[in-house]
């Protein structure tokens, strides 16, 4: 039999399961511990679980982050700005990547609004 996988134990960091086999799990690029991350379950049908997560890095390619790290990602994010911005703001980069800046937190109140006038045929 190939493909003997190159660590031999297959517990996922995150949830503590026993992967069934090691193309279950992938290295998070920040603590170095393997999880559960299937990114073929797609292809094979298999239902594949998913601790963690796989995002394209800058250079390196596509970097797989397991679920403590992109928790404790979030948490630091959240005590920072607050849990509704670092939601607003996660789901802003998800959508458009770092470059779209938001605009600030409170917003000003909105001016008066010029209404339209639709052209009806009466
Ligand atoms: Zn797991
Ligand atoms: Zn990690």
């Amino acid at each position: 039999m190939a493909g003997t996988p190159a660590q031999d134990d297959l517990t996922c960091a995150v949830c503590g399961e026993v992967a069934e086999a090691s193309l279950w799990l992938s290295e998070c690029f920040s603590c170095g511990r393997y999880f559960h991350l299937s990114p073929y379950n797609a292809d094979s049908g298999m239902a594949g679980k998913d601790c963690g997560d796989a995002v394209l890095g800058e250079s390196l390619g596509v970097e797989t982050h397991c679920g403590d790290c992109i928790e404790a990602e979030r948490r630091t994010a959240e005590a920072a700005v607050g849990p509704g911005r670092a939601r607003a703001e996660s789901m802003v980069r998800t959508l458009f990547g770092d470059e779209l800046p938001l605009p600030p937190p409170s917003p000003p109140a909105p001016s008066e609004r010029r209404p339209f006038r639709r052209v009806e045929d009466d």
